[in-house]
């Protein structure tokens, strides 16, 4: 590593990722983040109508996932991400009062579909052969020109699941993209997509524990502070403008923008990024789990889509929830409750509650909007992209953010961008 100090520029998973990279390596960090809190769109926070903390969002991330992996490893949060041994995924469906779970086995070889007690009712193996097509499909088809959109397997299992993932209504969502979730989860086996939960909080699996583990390592963290213009000359950014400060950089000082979409196209002139967006609604009810409560149920036909369980609150979430950003917040968490009542089996009253809705979520996982997506590399020598929006072949997920940030880390420390 040249001497120079590397300024990671938005400390959500990304910056995060690839500040740690970069420290391990032995690079001199400061790390700057517009809000007065680390995390960006995972963030925790105590939340007075219910007087406890939550997170601004249900997350959930794979067992398999390897950049998760690597990341709760290096901060020392393994054990705060919670999740059953093997893979199960349960259903609720709110118009039939029907239940059943999922059980995939371990291994590759998928043979829980040749099961009819492990795969979704009313469906037959053959149906999970025409999930193959999307492996083969153009990247850049949509969904439902690749597979049929229709029928149980669809509706209770694949429209679920790719919603969940994309943020998307997966019948528009990006072939390439869907087959990027598929190739971490139905194909590789159980073992790679048993779910797994930030336990007690997002903030305590992801956040407070990396920026303890940076701390350690001497980098400079800078809360409270927007970056509000890059300043250029000829190949090279050659000073950060913040609230009443500028900061100049030296010949052999780099940086890593790691901020969301809409902002990087504002610091960064001529930079194409995805400028379509999906919203995710969250309910919070101030209410503890019924006991054996499944720990996430999948909600059929409902407003609801997921439900979270945890010791203090029952958790909903909605994904690509746009149709639901104006309704009024307490018909909306009337309307979650309903489902999430009819699903536990609750008798009781509404509980205190909370609405959370992040309307620029992710982007839209649509071929168009992958497309916009830009590498990590930019025409300037001593700046690289971060962040779930570049392109990392993956939908805007946890997954996607930790990686692009090792990615930004790697290219320089490599020198390539110097
Ligand atoms: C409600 C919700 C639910 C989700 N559920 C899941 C899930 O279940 N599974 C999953 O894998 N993913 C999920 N995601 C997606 C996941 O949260 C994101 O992909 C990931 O957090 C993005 O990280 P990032 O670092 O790329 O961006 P961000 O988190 O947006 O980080 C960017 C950071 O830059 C800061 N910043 C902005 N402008 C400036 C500036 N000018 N100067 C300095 N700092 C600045 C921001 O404050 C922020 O902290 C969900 C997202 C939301 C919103």
């Amino acid at each position: 590593m040249s001497s120079g100090r590397v300024y990671v520029i938005g400390a959500g998973l990304a910056g995060l990722s690839a500040a740690m990279h970069l420290a391990e390596l032995g690079a001199t960090i400061t790390l700057i983040e517009g809000a007065n809190q680390a995390g960006g769109r995972c963030r925790s926070y105590f939340d007075a109508a219910l007087d406890q903390v939550i997170d601004n969002g249900n997350h959930l991330v794979l067992s398999g996932n390897p950049a998760v992996s690597r990341y709760v490893q290096k901060i020392g949060a393994t054990q705060l991400l919670t999740g059953p041994e093997h893979a199960r995924f349960a259903f609720f469906d709110t118009r039939s009062g029907a239940r059943w779970t999922i059980r995939p086995n371990d291994g590759p070889l998928a043979w829980w579909i040749l099961a009819p007690k492990r795969r979704v009712p009313g469906t037959s193996p053959r149906d999970y052969l025409s999930i193959l097509n999307l492996l083969i499909a153009r990247p850049d088809a949509p969904v439902e020109s690749v597979i049929s959109c229709h029928g149980a397997l669809w509706e209770n299992l694949l429209a679920p699941l790719l919603l969940a993932a994309l943020n998307t209504d997966p019948r528009t969502a990006s072939a390439g993209l869907a087959a990027a979730v598929l190739r971490q989860t139905l194909f590789k086996g159980g073992r790679a997509y048993c779910p797994r939960i930030a336990t007690p909080h997002l903030a305590d699996a992801f956040i407070t524990p990396a920026l303890a583990h940076l701390a350690r390592q001497k980098t400079r963290i800078i809360l409270g502070k927007r970056v509000r213009k890059l300043q250029f000359e000829a190949d090279r950014v050659t000073s950060l403008e913040l609230a009443g400060e500028s900061i100049a950089l030296a010949r052999e000082d780099k940086i890593v923008l790691a901020v969301p979409a809409w902002v990087a196209a504002d610091l960064v002139p001529g930079v194409c990024v995805p400028d379509a967006f999906r919203s995710i609604i969250n309910g919070h009810f101030a209410l503890p789990a019924p006991p054996n409560a499944e720990p996430i149920l999948g909600v059929i036909g409902g407003v609801a889509e997921w439900i979270f369980a945890f010791s203090d609150r029952l958790s909903v979430t909605v994904s690509g929830a746009d149709r639901l950003l104006d309704e009024d917040r307490d018909s909306l968490a009337r309307r979650l409750w309903a489902d999430v009542a009819r699903a536990h089996g609750l008798t009781c009253p509404l509980p205190r509650w909370q609405i959370v809705k992040e309307r620029r979520a992710t982007f839209a996982a649509t071929p168009e909007q992958d497309r916009r997506r830009p590498g990590p590399v930019t025409s300037w020598r001593n700046l690289v992209l971060a962040g779930d929006w570049v392109r990392t072949g993956l939908p805007a997920t946890i997954e996607g953010a930790l990686r692009s940030g090792e990615t930004a880390a790697q290219l320089i420390l490599r020198g390539d961008r110097a």
